[in-house]
């Protein structure tokens, strides 16, 4: 296929549909999925009979969401007990899976998904879209971080080889291997990256670091990038940064950021229904409210996700976007459990992340909030700054107050080697048990 370098859509057609077009596939689409999961004998037919839903009452993407029952990844691991199935969610037949996997696994026992070749063919090019946001371009070269036992690892790849990236150099994704990452960096001069934003933080933590070697656009996941910590990137390191918000592990799916910024676009909305629900109710929150995103992507058919629970928190943000792009926007306030309550107030992960990049010393640095078991009265956090030096009482004591004011609660603040991760992720809410800096 011939693509132009220069147009900032991967594709134009999709990623600029009109509201009342998106609304119209989402109703056929859910309409299609109900037909299909209710043909056979899994998981999803038996929860939506047991609830009672008769899919004939089922005409429009609202309609779906009153009806039809909020589905967990506790649910799927409970029927996985109960049937003795590794995929109790499969709604075809094993012959048409053509790619199947575990999640990453980091939460407890894996699940696992799967894709008939459709399902495949649709997930690769939503992804290209989200590597096309990102700055990825014909010829460029890819290095490719990732959980490499996960379908996620072989859609990345299939979906830069669409946007006709021809060498891709694959890797792992793991902290103790960063040293091997920098190694590759700067031997073999990929010009396009996609990896966790810890791992972007370990490998350009260096002050006197100017460049990545020929690297000029990386694409992150796992956390959220305060805006001033990009721009940082940018002016240090000549590196465009986009951050993506979602689900590699479950779903294969994204919200990313265009070059805007101003939030991250869900990258198919005539594919996939997104909702941002009150996590106790399950009912879809008002615009511009927190909530729990749930997720249908109705275009699957091997294991789709019925109203799937995501455990993240997200914030849709108003107004249409300069870019053009349709798809609605979020800001990721992290997961659900990861909010620590100091001093009386509320803190997700985001807004210390935010209010970091703000102020000079704080910016771009791994940080972890202490949850304890009662509210301290205060913000405990860690940030990590590799050697201590004198400087840095002042740069606790400049921390403390920006986020005190920032934030509207005392903080109290602890440099730190290094803070606790699993796989890539630096863990943002760890116990007393895990402080590497206890009082
Ligand atoms: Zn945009």
């Amino acid at each position: 296929m011939a693509v132009k370098k220069t147009s900032i859509y991967w594709n134009e057609h999709a990623e600029t549909l009109s509201r009342d077009q998106i609304h119209t596939m989402q109703a056929t689409g859910l309409r299609a999925l109900l037909d299909h999961v209710m043909a056979g004998d899994n998981m999803y037919s038996r929860r939506l009979k047991a609830a009672g839903v008769n899919p004939a009452d089922i005409r429009t993407p609202e309609d779906f969401s009153a009806l039809v029952p909020l589905t967990s990844k506790d649910d799927l691991r409970d029927e996985m007990q109960r049937t003795g199935q590794a995929m109790p969610h499969l709604c075809v037949p094993r012959s048409e899976i053509r790619l199947a996997g575990p999640s990453a696994g980091t939460s407890g026992s894996s699940t696992y998904q799967a894709f008939t070749a459709a399902d495949l063919d649709t997930n690769i090019e939503m992804i290209a879209r989200m590597q096309w946001a990102g700055g990825f371009r014909p010829d460029d070269v890819l290095f490719l971080m990732t959980t490499p036992f996960a379908p996620w690892a072989h859609i990345a790849r299939e979906a830069a080889k669409k946007i006709g990236i021809n060498w891709i150099i694959f890797d792992d994704h793991v902290a103790q291997n960063v040293t091997r990452y920098a190694n590759t960096i700067r031997n073999l001069r990929p010009t396009v990256m996609h990896c966790g934003l810890s791992t972007l933080r370990y490998l350009t933590a260096d002050p006197n670091l100017t460049s990545l070697g020929d690297c000029h656009h990386v694409i992150i996941s796992g956390a959220e990038l305060g805006p001033e910590a990009r721009i940082d990137f940018r002016n240090r390191l000549g590196l465009e940064v986009t951050s993506n918000a979602g689900h590699g592990s479950d779903l294969n799916l994204f919200a990313v950021e265009c070059d805007q910024h101003d939030g991250h676009h869900w990258i198919g909305e005539e594919n996939v229904l997104v909702e941002i629900v009150d996590p106790d109710t399950g009912v879809p929150v008002s615009e511009g409210e927190i909530g729990e995103m749930v997720i249908t992507d109705f275009y699957r058919r091997a294991t789709p996700h019925l109203r799937w629970r995501t455990e993240d928190l997200f914030v849709e943000n108003t107004g249409a976007c300069a870019c053009g792009r349709t798809g609605r926007r979020y800001t990721c306030l992290g997961r659900a459990s990861n909010r620590v309550t100091a001093g009386g107030c509320h803190i997700h992960p985001y807004q210390v992340e935010a209010s970091l990049a703000r102020v000079m010393v704080g910016r771009n640095r791994e940080f972890a909030l202490i949850r304890h078991e009662d509210d301290p009265g205060f913000l405990d956090l860690r940030v990590v700054e590799a050697g201590h030096t004198e400087a840095d009482k002042a740069a606790a004591e400049t921390i403390k107050t920006h986020l005190g004011q920032e934030l509207g609660t005392r903080v109290r603040v602890r440099f730190v080697p290094k803070l606790p991760m699993v796989g890539y992720k630096t863990l943002r809410v760890i116990g007393p048990e895990m402080d590497p800096a206890p009082a």
